[in-house]
């Protein structure tokens, strides 16, 4: 190992190369905030030093784990001790705007936010949005095909994202560095290291899509009496506004961020059983809020809602937006907590929901909660669970009651935050045996040696 980390040094200069406590510091689990374990930390400054290291790990057949800002959720960026992590934390330029064609050139290591913000000055948008926007990168959005809070009206990163460049296990550079939104000729190779977790290459560059920056936002908090007029109003809004965002919250949610937790200040009153975030985008501020307070409205009326706060500052809109994205309020709140991220088709979701309680109610009395929000038009929920015991066979127990009843009902163990290590066992409830295989065929041909996220999405 030592030999090969010289020889890894003198490519990417001895300070970009970090053992010992410099790579213990580093936490792989936002949760829990586990230490790195690596080996060491290379930190390649572009495509062609990382194309040289990886040339050098397949010649000694040395595993690797690449590391963007380490927000994923699901040990995807574990790395044991006989492993290397590869960070690209150095890759994070922006290289090229072009108003014109509407895209974006930018190298993997960019933190999502500073795209988004490079897209605003010159009057774009690049629509994907999170709650871990400041520290995520562009590589682990494309790496995990992130999903977050627009994707009812933009799609997930796999929509944004044009073309792209990666480093293979054993060096070579595939460069699909594609800008047009049209392009038929032959397969297209991009797809492949869009949601598969780097275990078939690594990031390093990217053609980002843009969309027209809307200048007027409307967004309001709502009490639902029922999860059918949540359903009816998901219906409804996007017929009636130009709806960019639809987050439920059951009352389970909303009630723990504010007057349990007291980290926010209720803005409506916390005994309904469910919420619901709506924001619209749009062009004409004034037309755009007539529109959504004609939806209010309207909902008011058909008995869809019984309360609302709309949101007249930017001040009040993130302040709405915090109650749900404050995700250090349910670790908080919850340690030890189990969290999942569910898709099952919308209406189904209720009864699962109210199983699933039931369930944990039966089998830990009096201690199990269920915390239940999500991005309900995507058929996204996430499940915060607490049976106040965090060891293995707790989370396996827990982990069997939340998974096993999806595969019947056409569900998925993961909708937006992928597989990692932390769901490879349950991918058979989601993905069948030819599919499955396939995957496997695919990593066969593209990671012979299995040299990259040794481990991760298929074991
Ligand atoms: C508060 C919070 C809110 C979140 N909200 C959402 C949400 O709404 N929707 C959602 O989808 N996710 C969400 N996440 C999860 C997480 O932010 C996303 O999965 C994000 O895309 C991970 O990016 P990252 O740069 O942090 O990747 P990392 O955590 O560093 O890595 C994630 C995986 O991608 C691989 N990887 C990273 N970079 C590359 C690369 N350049 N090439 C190849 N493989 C790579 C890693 O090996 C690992 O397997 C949230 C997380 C937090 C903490």
């Amino acid at each position: 190992m030592q030999t090969l980390l010289d020889a890894l040094a003198e490519i990417v200069g001895p300070e970009n190369l970090l053992t010992g406590e410099a790579v213990r510091q580093r936490s792989v689990d936002w949760f829990t905030s586990a230490p790195c374990e690596a080996a060491a930390i290379v930190r390649p400054g572009n495509t062609e030093q990382l194309s040289r290291v990886m040339a050098l790990c397949h010649a000694a057949r040395q595993p690797v784990v690449t590391h963007g800002g380490l927000t994923g959720v699901v040990h995807g960026a574990v790395a044991a001790p006989s492993e290397l992590a590869i960070s690209l934390e150095r890759m994070s330029a922006i290289e090229a705007i072009d108003p014109v064609g509407g895209t974006l050139t930018v190298q993997a290591g960019a933190p999502l936010q500073r795209v988004q913000e490079a897209a605003a000055e010159i009057g774009m948008q690049f629509p994907l949005d999170l709650g871990a926007r400041g520290s995520c990168t562009i590589g682990g959005n494309i790496a995990t095909n992130a999903g977050g809070i627009r994707v009812i009206r933009y799609g997930m990163m796999r929509q944004q994202v044009l073309g792209l460049e990666a480093v293979l296990a054993d060096g070579r550079v595939l460069s699909s560095m594609n800008h047009m939104l049209k392009n038929n000729a032959g397969f297209d190779l991009k797809q492949l290291f869009i949601g598969s977790e780097g275990t078939l290459g690594i990031v390093t560059r990217a053609v980002l899509r843009l969309q027209p920056a809307l200048a007027s936002e409307q967004c309001a908090l709502v009490a639902v009496p029922s999860f059918a007029a949540l359903t009816s109003l998901l219906n409804l809004a996007p017929r009636r506004i130009g709806l960019s965002a639809f987050e439920a919250l059951w009352n389970s949610h909303y009630r723990l961020m504010t007057e349990e937790s007291g980290a926010h200040t209720p803005p409506l009153a916390t005994d309904s059983p469910f919420y619901a975030i709506l924001e619209s985008q749009g062009m004409d501020a004034e037309h755009d809020a007539e529109q959504f307070q004609a939806l209010l409205e309207e909902a008011f009326e058909a008995e869809l809602i019984t309360d609302a706060v709309l949101a007249s500052s930017e001040a009040q809109r993130q302040a709405i937006w915090a109650i749900r994205e404050d995700i250090e309020v349910l670790v908080r709140t919850l340690n030890p907590m189990f969290s999942f991220d569910v898709s099952l088709p919308i209406p189904a979701m209720e009864a699962y929901v109210e199983a699933l309680e039931q369930r944990l109610a039966e089998a830990w009395p009096g201690v199990a909660r269920l915390v239940t929000f999500g991005h309900l038009g995507d058929g996204n929920l996430h499940l915060m669970i607490t049976v106040r015991d965090g060891g293995a066979e707790s989370r396996r127990a827990v982990e069997q009651l939340v998974y096993a009843p999806l595969a019947e009902i056409g569900g998925s163990i993961s909708a937006e935050h992928g597989i990692g290590l932390e769901k490879r066992d349950y991918l058979s409830l989601s993905r069948s045996e030819t599919e499955i295989a396939t995957m496997r065929l695919l990593k066969q041909a593209l990671d012979p040696h299995g040299l990259l996220n040794p481990g991760k999405v298929l074991g």
